[in-house]
This record gives C-alpha cells, sequence and structure tokens, in this order.
C-alpha cells in the first residue's frame, strides 16, 4: 500500500465534505499549485473494479478528479472547516471556497483497478464514487473493497439495540479499533466511525455483513474524517 502513499501535498488548504449533502462534481478539474502546507498525510488505496477499459479510463479520472466540496476557510491561517464561521485563531470571517476530495485518481484498466488518495479532512461517500464509476459503467466489487483510514458506516432503521448489537458484530471482526456509535432519534439512522486496524485489511462486504446480522442494510461508507474530527485547524 505504501506504493500508493503520495507524498505530495496537493492542497495548501484543507476541506471537508458536507456529510449531510450530495456532492456533485464540479466542471473543471481539481488544479492546485499552492503552496504545500504541513498536513496530515493523505489515505492512498486501491481496489478492484469492473467494466473498466482504456476507453472509459480517463473519463473516469476526470470524473474523480473534478468531485470537489464547499469548505470555509481562513488563508492565512490555513485553517479549514465545513460550517461557515470565523476562524478559529485570528478571528477572521472565514471564505467559502471548492476544494477537490481526491489529491490523485489512477485508473489501472490493465489490472481492472483503481487507485485513489483521499484527503481526509475532505470525507467521501462510497455511494458518491460508486455514482461516478456507474456513468462511466464501472462498478465497483465490494467484496473485495479494503477499507483505508478513518470511516464511517451509515445504516438506516437504527434503534437502540440494533446499534449495539452492530457495534458488537463490528468489534468481533478484530478489523477495527475505538468504535463509536451513534442512533440519530429523529430519522433512525445509525453511525458508526471507526477506523481499520493497521494490521488488518477488512472489506465493505464484511461491514455490511455485520449489519445484516440485525437485518439492516449498509447505506453507505464515509471515507475520511467526520464533521466532528474535522472542524478544526491543522
Ligand atoms: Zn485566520
Amino acid at each position: 500500500m505504501n506504493r500508493y502513499l503520495t507524498s505530495r501535498i496537493l492542497i495548501a488548504l484543507a476541506a471537508v465534505g458536507s456529510i449531510t449533502q450530495a456532492q456533485v462534481p464540479t466542471k473543471q478539474p481539481a488544479k492546485t499549485a499552492e503552496a504545500s502546507l504541513t498536513a496530515e498525510p493523505d489515505v492512498s488505496w486501491r481496489f478492484q473494479v469492473a467494466g473498466l477499459t482504456k476507453d472509459n479510463a480517463p473519463a473516469v479520472k476526470t470524473a474523480l478528479t473534478a468531485l470537489s466540496v464547499s469548505v470555509y476557510v481562513c488563508d492565512a491561517c490555513k485553517v479549514e472547516q465545513m460550517k461557515a464561521g470565523t476562524c478559529s485563531k485570528c478571528s477572521a470571517q472565514l471564505t467559502m471556497a471548492k476544494k477537490p476530495i481526491f489529491s490523485s485518481v489512477a485508473p489501472s484498466p490493465d489490472d481492472s483497478s483503481l487507485a485513489l488518495s483521499l484527503v481526509q479532512r475532505r470525507p467521501t461517500h462510497l455511494t458518491e464514487i460508486e455514482t461516478v464509476l456507474k456513468k462511466s459503467s464501472v462498478t465497483i466489487d465490494r467484496a473485495k473493497m479494503p477499507l483505508p483510514g478513518t470511516l464511517t458506516f451509515v445504516a438506516s432503521g437504527g434503534t437502540p439495540e440494533k446499534m449495539s448489537a452492530v457495534k458488537t458484530a463490528l468489534a468481533a471482526t478484530a478489523q477495527f479499533e475505538d468504535i463509536q456509535a451513534s442512533l440519530n432519534p429523529t430519522n433512525a439512522e445509525m453511525h458508526f466511525t471507526t477506523k481499520a486496524k493497521t494490521s488488518s485489511s477488512p472489506t465493505a462486504a464484511l461491514v455490511a455483513k455485520a449489519f445484516e446480522s440485525q437485518q439492516l442494510q449498509l447505506a453507505d461508507i464515509w471515507f475520511g474524517k467526520t464533521l466532528e474530527a474535522s472542524a478544526s485547524p491543522y
């Protein structure tokens, strides 16, 4: 995996995707020539896809590279967060900016794989990646998709009992650490935030099984840090 860990910090200012709103691709590919700043490393991973060809690979790369998110930044202090407000360092009003989610996108038709580097402060959704790929008739094999970095699993139809049972099932896989569960009483949506253990490589299918044990469906996986973890200076 180290091979794909990019050392390039393409983005000077970090961004965090809205975790509640669907993100739409912008028309322009992400291009950043901003100065490097100290930031946590991007998370990179490679996974198998079906339907990728030499013909559609350029379109896949362009579409994923164009995925962006609106964030609020203070250029002077390099502070970035998802919510509007004032800079936590200098108290100036934050300004809105569009930032790319991925720092690198590398489709490989030869071995039917896709390598992505995610800016951790800009979470993205598995369903969002799948929607973009679908436009080029490319699909992800969830059974073989390893899950990197900080993760949030989302499911609806939650109850306190089911949340507890799913948390236990996830812990029983021994693949995750520091599992935090929350239940939104308004819409019964459950969030499980965790990290894959460094020594393990859990798959999306393994996670889905933990939910199915409670007659629940895994609705989505978010990669990267959540709003709470990200709304701070770096
Ligand atoms: Zn500032």
